[in-house]
């Protein structure tokens, strides 16, 4: 077993401003595992601008923004990355086991820091009845599969949940000639940003359907169709309110959860109903010199706060150890 003074996992932007910010501290050893091929997590999928505006005052595409940590991870002698490096073990005194091509690693560091992002909530979680056809997928992976594998999902859509995600994806899918019949939101009003409603919705003339739930999906081999009902304030049906959408594809995006089972597994208090780590302050856990941040600590809206505080949690590590990298 290695003895590695601090160890990332996660490279998205949280892992790498992270690790950017323990080596200004004075960490001289730094690991950052990544499961994926790539260093840039969430971001490698989202071509569309809107980053950076904080940060860098101005504007960026996810990838663009990604490359611009990835250059200063890349040219910093302190920080081996890792890729294709997928932790699967962490204990409380934090030793950590990692699986890369061709071996399985076993390291002891002084310090860990978890930036390990977020997975997405699926149809089942939300309940939503029907036969289980092909053409239901994630919003997030919807993405993937567009911007990254170059496929398109379907022609006629229906997205579910108008948070940032889902407005995003609608304007995707319109862009690349899909039909977009409608986003179906049960609240009152959106959980996205106000220019995303505007640049991806009212631009698009896409119809935003508040207070609507789909309740049942159609199809056998391939959605065929959902529907469609109004519910009232305590988000009950509304009896007679029902319509049928015909549509062959559903994007379901209907919020994110933290990943955190390393954490779990090391012990640390998590929160059950938002899985993020019980602790008395951002980037802390309840298990000493070991840090989350970025999604896995909480859901953030914007790239930019996450760079923000995962430089901090870079900082505590740094200060657990000892400051001058011990
Ligand atoms: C569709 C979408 C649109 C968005 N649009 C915007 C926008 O317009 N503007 C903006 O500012 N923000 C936007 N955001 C938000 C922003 O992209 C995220 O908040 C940010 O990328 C989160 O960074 P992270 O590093 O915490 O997580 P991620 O980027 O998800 O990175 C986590 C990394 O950890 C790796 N990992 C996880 N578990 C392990 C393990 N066990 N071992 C090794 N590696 C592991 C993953 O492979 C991943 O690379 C958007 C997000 C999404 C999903």
């Amino acid at each position: 077993m290695k003895d590695r003074q601090l160890v990332i996992v996660g490279g998205g932007p949280a892992g790498m401003a992270a690790a950017l910010a323990a080596r200004a501290a004075g960490v001289e050893d730094v690991l950052l595992l990544e499961r994926d091929q790539h260093l840039g997590g969430i971001l490698n999928q989202c071509i569309h601008p809107g980053f950076g505006l904080h940060h860098f005052k101005e504007e960026l595409t996810g990838p663009e923004y990604a490359d611009r940590f990835v250059r200063q991870v890349r040219s910093d002698a302190g920080i081996e990355v890792s890729l294709r490096s997928f932790a699967i073990k962490l204990t409380p005194d934090r030793h950590m086991s990692y699986l890369r091509p061709g071996a399985m690693e076993e390291v002891r560091a002084g310090a860990v820091v978890l930036a390990t992002g977020c997975r997405e909530r699926t149809r089942e979680m939300i309940h939503i009845p029907g036969s289980r056809p092909s053409g239901v997928y994630p919003a997030g992976l919807a993405q993937k599969m567009v911007n990254i594998e170059g496929w398109i999902p379907g022609r006629e859509a229906v997205i579910v949940g108008s948070g940032d995600i889902g407005l995003i994806m609608s304007r995707r899918m319109a862009l690349e000639g899909v039909k977009v019949k409608a986003v179906i939101e049960i609240q009152k009003t959106s959980r996205g940003l106000v220019r995303n409603v505007v640049q991806c919705l009212e631009d698009f003339g896409i119809p935003l359907l508040f207070q609507h739930r789909i309740s049942l999906i159609r199809g056998r081999d391939r959605v065929e169709a959902v529907d469609v009902v109004k519910v009232d304030d305590e988000l009950k049906d509304i009896p007679g309110s029902g319509f049928s959408l015909p549509c062959d594809t559903v994007l379901v995006s209907v919020g994110l959860i933290p990943e955190n089972e390393l954490l779990e597994m090391a012990g640390a208090e998590i929160d059950p109903k938002s899985n993020t780590p019980v602790a008395k302050d951002i980037n802390l856990t309840s298990v000493p010199g070991i840090f989350a941040c970025g999604n896995a600590c909480q859901v953030y809206d914007l790239a930019d706060s996450v760079t923000r505080d995962s430089e901090l949690a870079g900082s505590l590590a740094a200060a657990y150890l000892g400051g001058a990298g011990k």
